[in-house]
């Protein structure tokens, strides 16, 4: 069903605004039904603007619109993380900080475990969490939010994947979204869930 209200994307080009391989593999995996005709920021050489922004949503729409405004293109933002119950909900918004200026998130993974260890807790649940934003040129956007809960797991059990996909176990399955298929982790992710909310109010007709 069609969310009355929203604006559509009307076709022609649309920026994934991301420098992350990983996730504009899998945004563009998602976008691939719908016929837009895919680039990135980075392909495009648009700078990363300064995510500081304190929600997932303040960042996605940060992100977007600085790609929509600089490109004049449609642009279409991610911003997510893993949020750890015990931690009270780190490492959030701060997921890739985490993971320090060589981006090893080997090294985030471990300060996880730690934290959880020091923590003195047995609650090792979490969820992804992730904000989709649309941004049109002239300053219109429209924000989706998804969720994925599970549970996080040592040692890292690492295969296809990418940032904290090895540590995380989805409820309900026994291998982690590193172990799964692309398509497996795409049909049931935060991503894929924010994803089918933006695609009811910005695509579907
Ligand atoms: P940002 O949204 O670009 O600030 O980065 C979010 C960070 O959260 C990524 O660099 C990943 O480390 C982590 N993250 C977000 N989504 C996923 C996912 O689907 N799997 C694993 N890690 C993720």
């Amino acid at each position: 069903m069609p969310t009355p209200g929203s604006r559509k994307f009307e076709g022609g080009k649309l920026v994934i605004a991301s420098h992350n391989p990983g996730k504009v593999r899998e945004i563009d995996a998602l976008l691939q039904p719908f016929g837009a005709d895919v680039v990135s920021a980075h392909d495009l050489g648009l700078a990363e603007p300064v995510e500081d922004g304190i929600t997932f949503i303040a960042n996605a729409e940060i992100k977007a619109l600085a790609a929509a405004t600089a490109s004049g293109h449609v642009a279409l933002a991610d911003d997510s993380g893993l949020c750890v119950h015990a931690l009270n909900g780190d490492p959030g918004v701060y997921s890739a900080r985490w993971a320090g200026p060589s981006k090893d998130f080997a090294v985030a993974m471990e300060k996880v475990e730690q934290a959880l260890v020091q923590s003195k807790t047995s609650d090792r649940s979490a969820h992804f969490a992730c904000a989709l934003t649309m941004a049109w040129p002239d300053g219109h956007m429209e924000s989706f939010e998804g969720q994925v809960h599970g549970t996080m797991i040592w040692p890292a059990r690492s295969e296809h994947g990418f940032g904290y996909d090895p540590s995380f176990v989805p409820d309900g399955f026994d291998l982690s979204f590193a172990q799964m298929e692309a398509a497996q982790k795409h049909a049931m992710s935060h991503r894929a869930n924010a994803f089918k909310k933006l695609v009811a109010a910005c695509f579907a007709r």
